[in-house]
C-alpha cells in the first residue's frame, strides 16, 4: 500500500500517512485537521529539467538519519 506525504495547511505539520483508497480522508495527527496538502515524493516533476539525465544516479533515495 502507498504511504504519501502530507503538510498540514493548518498547522504546517509534515506527516506521512498509509493511504488505502484514493478518496481516503486524511487528517492532521497534530490539530486533528483535514486541510491537508498531499506531497508527491520520488516521482514528483514540476518541470523537465534535470529530468533527462541518465536515471540510476543519485535517485535521491538517502537513508534517513
Ligand atoms: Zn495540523
Amino acid at each position: 500500500m502507498p504511504i504519501f506525504e502530507y503538510v498540514c495547511q493548518g498547522c504546517g505539520a509534515f506527516f506521512e500517512q498509509l493511504v488505502m483508497s484514493r478518496e481516503a480522508a486524511v487528517s492532521c495527527p497534530a490539530c486533528h485537521g483535514l486541510d491537508v496538502a498531499k506531497q508527491f515524493s520520488a516521482f514528483s516533476t514540476k518541470t523537465a529539467a534535470g529530468f533527462s539525465g541518465s536515471m540510476g544516479a543519485g535517485c535521491g533515495c538517502a537513508p534517513s538519519g
